[in-house]
C-alpha cells in the first residue's frame, strides 16, 4: 500500500543536508514532498524518532535466507564455497527462500538491494512495496567451453522486462570461476546495455593465489567441482586485470575487495566511479585482514556497504552493518558511515534519483531509530547507541 500524510520525529537525518530537530516530512503518494522543522501539530506524530534515509543494501545473495546460521568459514574461502555448493543441492525452493530474504528486508528498512541471482530468481513475487532490487545475473564459466552459455544466459536475461521493483545486471561472478575471455565479453555485453555490474574481487587469499600461481585450496576445489580448466587463468595475473576492464562502464560494483593492494587502490583512486562494496560481517566472519575501506574513501573511491547473504552473516539488516562498523571505527565521523549505507550505495545501483537520501521527489521509504533516554543526540550516538523503531516504508509507518 502506498501511503500518503505528514509524520513528525525528533529528528529527521536526511543525508544531504543538516539533521532537522521536530523534523517533518510530508508524504504524497509514497513521495517525499517536502521535509521542514516543525512542530506541525496536524502531522502524525511519530514520537521520540530519529528518521534515516531507507537502508541501501549494496550486496545479497537471497537465494540463502533460509540460513539460520552462517556457513563455517575457519577453513578458507575454497573450504566454503564447498559448503555453500553442497547447501544449494539440499536447498527446497529457492523462490521461497528469496522470498524469506525480501521479507526480512522490508522489515529491515531497506529502500533497495544489489541482489546476486542464480536461475529462477523470482520477480513475479515482488510487490510494489518490496526494496527496488537490482538484480544482477550471476555467471560462472571458468571453462572455455562454458564460454557460449553463460552469454546466452547473460543475453536472455537483459532481454527481461525490468520495472521500477527489478532492475537487470550482471555479475560475473569472480576471477576464480569466470574465464578471462568471458569476464570481458560480460564486461562488454553491459556496456551495450548500460545496465550495473557486479563482480566479486581480492576476496580471500586463495583466489589470490590462484590467480598467481594457479594452484593452492582454490584449484582443488574447482578440480573438486569439474570447473577447472588448466590454461583458464594466465599465471601471474592479479585484481589489477579484472579492474581495468570496468573503466569503460557506467556502474560497476567491486564485491568485497577484502585484499585490494597498492596497485589497485591507485588505480581506484583514478576510475572514482568504481564502487567498492564492503561487507563488515561477512569479512569479519571470514577473518580477513582490516578492509581497506577508510583508506579508498580518503582517496575518493566510492564505497558502499552490503550484507552479503545469510551464508556468510547472521542476518540481512544494513543497520546492523552499519552499527558494526561504527562501534569499531570511532574515529570515522559518522556522517561518512552513513552515507556507505544509503546515498552512496543508491547510487552505485543507479537509483540516486528515486532513494538515497530524504529529499523532496524521493521515495519515502526511512529507517527510524530510537536512542536510550540518556544518550545524546548526534549522528556518532545515533550509530553508535541507537536501535530500530520501526519503518516507513513508501508514506506508511509501521512500528518495530
Ligand atoms: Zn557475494
Amino acid at each position: 500500500m502506498i501511503g500518503s500524510g505528514r509524520f513528525s520525529a525528533r529528528l529527521i537525518v536526511p543525508g544531504d543536508g543538516p539533521p532537522i530537530e521536530q523534523g517533518v516530512l510530508a508524504v504524497t503518494d509514497g513521495i517525499i514532498t517536502d521535509v521542514f522543522a516543525g512542530p506541525d501539530t496536524e502531522a502524525i506524530p511519530l514520537g521520540n524518532v530519529i528518521l534515516l534515509p531507507g537502508m541501501v543494501n549494496a550486496h545479497t545473495h537471497l537465494e540463502f535466507s533460509t540460513c539460520t546460521t552462517p556457513l563455517p568459514a575457519e577453513n578458507g574461502m575454497a573450504a566454503w564455497i564447498g559448503d555453500v555448493v553442497a547447501a544449494r543441492l539440499l536447498q527446497a525452493d529457492r523462490g521461497d527462500s528469496i522470498r524469506h530474504g525480501l521479507d526480512e528486508l522490508v522489515t529491515a528498512g531497506t529502500a533497495a538491494v544489489g541482489e546476486i541471482a542464480t536461475a529462477d530468481w523470482p520477480a513475479s513475487r515482488l510487490t510494489d512495496t518490496d526494496p527496488a532490487c537490482v538484480v544482477f545475473r550471476e555467471i560462472i564459466g571458468l571453462r572455455s567451453d562454458r564460454r557460449t552459455d553463460g552469454l546466452a544466459t547473460a543475453r536472455d536475461f537483459l532481454a527481461g522486462d525490468p520495472t521500477p521493483r527489478h532492475l537487470l545486471g550482471l555479475s560475473p561472478h569472480a576471477p576464480y570461476s569466470v574465464h578471462p575471455d568471458l569476464f570481458m565479453d560480460l564486461v562488454r555485453m553491459a556496456a551495450t546495455h548500460d545496465v550495473p555490474l557486479a563482480t566479486h574481487l581480492a576476496e580471500s587469499p586463495d583466489e589470490l593465489e590462484l590467480l598467481d600461481t594457479g594452484g593452492g585450496p582454490m584449484r582443488e576445489r574447482l578440480e573438486a567441482l569439474g570447473a577447472w580448466e588448466n590454461s583458464a587463468i594466465p599465471h601471474g595475473s592479479r585484481p589489477l586485470d579484472y579492474l581495468r576492464p570496468l573503466s569503460e562502464l557506467s556502474h560497476p560494483l567491486v564485491i568485497h575487495g577484502n585484499l585490494l593492494g597498492e596497485e589497485e587502490l591507485i588505480w581506484l583512486g583514478r576510475h572514482r566511479h568504481v564502487t567498492i562494496v564492503y561487507c563488515p560481517r561477512t569479512h569479519s566472519h571470514f577473518g580477513h585482514p582490516p578492509h581497506p575501506w577508510a583508506r579508498l574513501l580518503d582517496s575518493g573511491t566510492p564505497v558502499a556497504l552490503g550484507t552479503d547473504g545469510r551464508a556468510s552473516n547472521p542476518d540481512l539488516s544494513l543497520w546492523n552493518e552499519l552499527q558494526f562498523l561504527a562501534r569499531r571505527t570511532p574515529s570515522r565521523p559518522a556522517k561518512d558511515m552513513l552515507a556507505m549505507a544509503t546515498l552512496t550505495a543508491a547510487t552505485a545501483l543507479g537509483l540516486e534519483g528515486q532513494l538515497g537520501t530524504l529529499s523532496p521527489g524521493k521515495e519515502a521509504t526511512s529507517l527510524g531509530i530510537a536512542l536510550p533516554a540518556d544518550s545524546p543526540v548526534t549522528l556518532e550516538a545515533i550509530l553508535k547507541s541507537g536501535h530500530p523503531a520501526g519503518v516507513l516504508r513508501q508514506g506508511n509507518w509501521y512500528p518495530a
